[in-house]
């Protein structure tokens, strides 16, 4: 006899992680920076592999503070995890479950469909348009009153495409009020069309600022190089970082990762141009 598990996750693929990049690529699937991390962010690291032995901050103090700091919000918004993707997951896991619907364009982020059926929601993908395109009118036309979230991945992964600022904000306008749009980011850096200005290139952050239903996700492993440690950070309505809070998997961002994420918001000059020569090559 073998042992039974959920039978509705006989519908969530197995992760599928590329190839390795060869030493000193441009891995674009992933996105995984070619440069080796940056010395002060190595030594940031080192400083703290002394206390290994004590379990992380949980509510990660230093990183949320900055980033409360650097885009002017309450530190009761911004929450930190494993990478964006477990942000994408707790967004999902705070909002959605058995019947709910969570919509995102297709082909999008390779996680998306599973993290929602991992949650016991229900996918509801949208096809890019013939250029590979978000097709906002479709998504639009695709709300139920089951849709609880819908994804929007700007620049979107895989195609590259990006949705414009204006674009963007009659989207998120059009969105009813109880569903909550998160504006998954993590390509943000290497964007260079028009957008809102910022410390960051992306809209995001300002149509979270304009709108209550609106949530941003950023991430440390594309543009400042730290996909190996696993640290990403959402920026979402008060009630929805709480709810994050509760579905988070305990003590998931190391003080490893915390302590490279600080020393890598003090390198972001450093950063600026290696990020300038990846979009160049
Ligand atoms: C890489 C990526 C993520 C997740 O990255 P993390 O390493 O988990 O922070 C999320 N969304 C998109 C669109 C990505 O490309």
């Amino acid at each position: 006899m073998t042992l039974p598990t959920r039978s509705d996750l006989d519908a969530v693929p197995a992760y599928r992680q590329g190839r390795p990049a060869p030493a000193g690529a441009s891995k674009l699937s992933s996105n995984e920076s070619p440069h080796p991390p940056l010395p002060s962010v190595v030594a940031a690291v080192q400083q703290q592999l002394g206390s290994i032995h004590r379990y992380p901050r949980m509510s990660a103090p230093e990183v949320i503070g900055r980033l409360a700091e650097r885009y002017g919000v309450d530190p009761a918004l911004v929450t930190v995890g494993a990478g964006s993707v477990e942000l994408a997951a707790q967004l999902i896991g705070a909002v959605a479950g058995a019947g709910d619907e969570v919509m995102f364009a297709w082909r999008s982020f390779e996680a998306y469909p599973s993290l929602v059926r991992i949650a016991g929601a229900t996918p509801v993908e949208v096809p890019l348009d013939a250029d590979h395109r978000h097709d906002l009118d479709a998504m639009l036309a695709a709300i139920t009153p089951r849709t609880r979230l819908v994804f929007v991945c700007n620049p979107n992964n895989p195609t590259g495409t990006v949705v414009g600022a204006a674009e963007l904000e009659r989207f998120v306008d059009a969105v009813p009020r109880d569903v909550l749009v998160v504006i998954d980011e993590a390509y943000v850096h290497f964007d260079r069309s028009e957008y809102f200005d910022g410390p960051d290139r992306g809209a995001g952050l300002e149509l979270h600022r304009r709108y209550p239903h609106v949530a941003v996700l950023h991430t440390f492993s594309k543009a400042y190089g730290l996909a190996g440690l696993r640290i990403g950070y959402a920026i979402a309505p008060a009630e929805i970082a709480d709810a994050q809070r509760k579905v988070a998997v305990p003590f998931g961002v190391t003080d490893l990762a915390q302590a490279a994420a600080v020393a890598s918001l003090d390198a972001e000059a450093e950063l600026a141009i290696r990020i300038d020569e990846v979009v160049a090559e």
